[in-house]
């Protein structure tokens, strides 16, 4: 069970922020805050940490460019707003980041990113690959693309899945309330900051409906849905004041602060869980001694050598078992080949892919970031 003191030894850190720390209440961009927080990051990445930025704003910022007292209700209103604003927000993070010697990259998803296999890989791989470059990818919903049924609507819940989709180790959620309370703190003088969580009870939940300020989406309703999200899928998160002074290294060090939700299973088992959430296995992949060896004891990723059969039709990007020749499931994965891909690759060298097939994207059937190795 993870603890407050466990939190330094995290390496991929997913931090949200909210529209109502990046603004003052009038819309303005609360320029003293931006510049805290990406100091904060600035010098957690300068830790040898990766860290992967959420913010929400685009919406709001946009709103405030054009004048407007508030969000207007409309969808293509506000898709043109987050238009307008994205620019403007990542124009702001690129200068102050540049500031401190860090490279930003733009990463804005919609849930269907998320939901079809394909590009839920894609989305992965893409991040994993800005990650590998050092740099620190700052992500956003692609508001003005997105229609109505299948919006996030709120970035908590976003930034639960993308914490998700990269094995974060952890999630920080950075609003303007101190974390979770025992009775709402605006109604009742006596309400006590919960510093744990290890259950999200319908109790809890039915306390939290209220909506968030005039210009975000947000509220203790959505953080607790991406907490569960993150206790389910095995990544701890927190909700803490993005004003308390130097909130973020300050988590890092253990200190009590915020709220630290607990995740319930381990991480290796739900992240397991996380990738086949509500998808069942399409496949099964049988690998020799050799690979089961290389998977569960030497952290590798499954190359085509070590298989040596497939069975089921499925597509890049679909959840596939990896089994051993007598059978025994050891690990689930994402699979960058397709079934009749990999019977023709299976047993070969890497080198061979491309002459096989006639392309190759990647030397892994199963990259060891998309791969839950059953323990
Ligand atoms: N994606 C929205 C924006 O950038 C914000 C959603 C939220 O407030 O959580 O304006």
């Amino acid at each position: 069970m993870i603890e407050r003191k466990d939190l330094k030894k995290c390496h991929r850190i997913v931090i949200k922020v909210g529209t109502s720390t990046l603004t003052y209440k009038n819309g303005q961009l609360n320029l003293q805050r931006i510049d805290h927080l990406v100091r904060q990051i600035a010098d957690l990445h300068n830790q040898g940490k990766e860290v992967l930025l959420v913010s929400s704003g685009a919406i709001g910022v946009g709103a405030n460019r054009m004048g407007f007292k508030k969000v207007p209700s409309t969808m293509p209103e506000k898709q043109a707003l987050a238009a307008i604003g994205q620019g403007s927000l990542l124009h702001i993070y690129e200068k102050i980041f540049a500031e401190y010697g860090k490279i930003v990259a733009q990463v804005l998803l919609t849930r269907g990113d998320f939901d079809e296999r394909i590009r839920y890989l894609n989305a992965a791989n893409a991040l994993l690959a800005i990650l590998n470059m050092g740099v620190i990818p700052i992500i956003n919903e692609n508001d003005t693309v997105v229609v109505e049924e299948i919006r996030f609507g709120d970035n908590d819940t976003l930034s639960a899945l993308v914490a998700g989709v990269v094995n974060a180790d952890l999630l920080i959620i950075l609003s303007d309330v101190d974390g979770l309370y025992d009775c709402d703190p605006r109604l009742n003088q006596d309400a006590s900051l919960l510093s744990e969580v290890d259950e999200i009870t319908e109790e809890i939940e039915e306390r939290s409906r209220s909506r968030g300020s005039k210009f975000s989406s947000g509220g203790m309703y959505t953080k607790l849905k991406a907490a569960r999200m993150c206790m389910a899928a095995g990544v701890p998160m927190i909700i803490a004041n993005s004003d308390e002074h130097n909130v973020i290294a300050r988590l890092m060090d253990g200190e009590e602060l915020g709220t630290l939700f607990i995740p319930r299973a381990e991480k290796m088992q739900a992240r397991k869980k996380w990738i086949a959430f509500g998808r069942l296995p399409q496949g099964e992949i049988m690998v020799d001694e050799g690979a089961k060896e290389a998977l569960l004891n030497q952290g590798k990723s499954l190359l085509p050598s070590g298989i040596i059969g497939v069975s089921g039709d499925f597509q890049p990007g679909e959840v596939v078992k990896v089994v051993t020749a007598g059978g025994k499931e050891i690990a689930r994965g994402l699979t960058n080949y397709s079934a009749e891909e990999i019977r023709l690759i299976a047993g070969k060298n890497t080198r061979y892919i491309e002459k096989i097939l006639g392309y190759k994207d990647y030397d892994e059937v199963i990259h060891r970031n998309n791969l839950w190795v059953e323990v």
